[in-house]
């Protein structure tokens, strides 16, 4: 089955929950890169198997691509040819129990789990405040900052199989975590996290998530990116190193190294995803020259020639 019948199928079975050629720029903090072919809104679980079965009757391999917020994407100018899945509806929920767990959905954002656990008096999980991505990205991503990773908050994340349409319920020992890194394959939707915390007074929570949010606005810049480009090395970060190459307002087209940290490109009106791109393989390569170092690219480039 091609692109177009399994659009059609998909259209038949979910309805309006299914859009064709939806600019990427609307769904990623970046705010460029080209068209995703299919995407498809899931609102409960049953959706999710129904677009798997449907991809999996496909005879072409369909590629595919779970959207959390965009904040960790890189799309091609020409687009994904593929179907792009958005979660919606029963993922967006939090619920916070006694027991101080709080499980929230694959499509929550992290500043609202961040905030709804500090005012219901939990601490533990006010570092994802300033993290702008999605509590599915989170776990694929091991999103961190602020001294903490989300694999030491995990208890037990579910997990569907788009292909095999089977669930797997995982520890965080079982996601192989490491930094900005899991086992969780593209195919893969985390649905829902379960995050522990612990009890403290909210107003001290409260203090917590304004100091980091203060540092973010004083030390990251606002508008289009997706935050830290390049992982850091082993013992070093990757920001010092660009700032030390000199590589501070290097630009391609309309993306330059951000002058307050060095390690976000920014995207001005008119760029493009190539520019990001072509800008990232620059940076690279005079990081290389300057310290020998070789930064390995933290966001997901999707549609390139190659990944870096
Ligand atoms: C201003 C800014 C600051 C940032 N600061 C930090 C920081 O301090 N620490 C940090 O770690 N990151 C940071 N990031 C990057 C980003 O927010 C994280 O990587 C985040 O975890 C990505 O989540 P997302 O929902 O946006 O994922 P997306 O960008 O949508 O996707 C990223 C990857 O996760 C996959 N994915 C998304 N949702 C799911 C899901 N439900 N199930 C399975 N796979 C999924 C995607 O397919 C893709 O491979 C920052 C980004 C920005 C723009």
């Amino acid at each position: 089955m091609a692109l177009p019948d399994l659009a059609s199928q998909l259209e038949a079975q979910l309805g309006e929950a299914v859009s064709l050629n939806t600019s990427v720029s609307d769904l990623t903090t970046y705010r460029l890169g080209g068209p995703v072919a299919v995407v498809v809104r899931v609102f409960s679980e049953n959706d999710l198997v129904t677009v798997g079965q449907i991809i999996s009757s496909a005879q072409d391999e369909i590629p595919l691509i779970v959207i959390g917020r965009g904040s960790n994407l890189l799309v091609a100018d020409s687009g994904f040819m593929g179907v792009g899945i958005i979660l919606d509806g029963d993922f967006t929920e939090v619920k916070i129990e006694p027991g101080l767990r709080l499980t929230a959905g694959g499509a929550v954002p992290l500043p609202v789990v961040a905030r709804q656990s500090a005012a219901a008096g939990l601490t533990g999980l006010e570092f994802l405040v300033g993290i702008p991505g999605s509590i599915g990205g989170a776990v694929r991503m091991n999103a961190g900052g602020h001294g903490r990773e989300i694999r030491e908050v995990l208890d037990r994340a579910r997990i569907v199989d788009i292909q095999s349409g089977k669930t797997r319920i995982c520890r965080a020992d079982d996601l192989d975590f490491s930094y900005r890194s899991s086992n969780v394959k593209h195919h893969e939707v985390v649905v829902q996290a379960e995050l522990r915390a612990s009890l403290d007074d909210p107003d001290a929570c409260r203090k917590r998530i304004d100091d980091i949010v203060r540092w973010r606005r004083e030390n990251q810049p606002g508008g289009a990116n997706a935050g830290s480009t390049f992982k850091n090395p082993s013992g070093d970060s990757a920001g010092r190193l660009i700032d030390s190459a000199g590589l501070k307002g290097l630009r391609v087209g309309g993306v330059v190294v951000s002058e307050k940290h060095a390690n976000f490109l920014q995207a001005e009106e008119g760029a493009t995803a190539r520019d990001v791109y072509e800008l990232m393989k620059l940076v690279q390569r005079k990081v290389k020259e300057s310290c020998g170092i070789d930064l390995e690219s933290e966001l997901h480039t999707v549609g390139f020639d190659e990944n870096l």
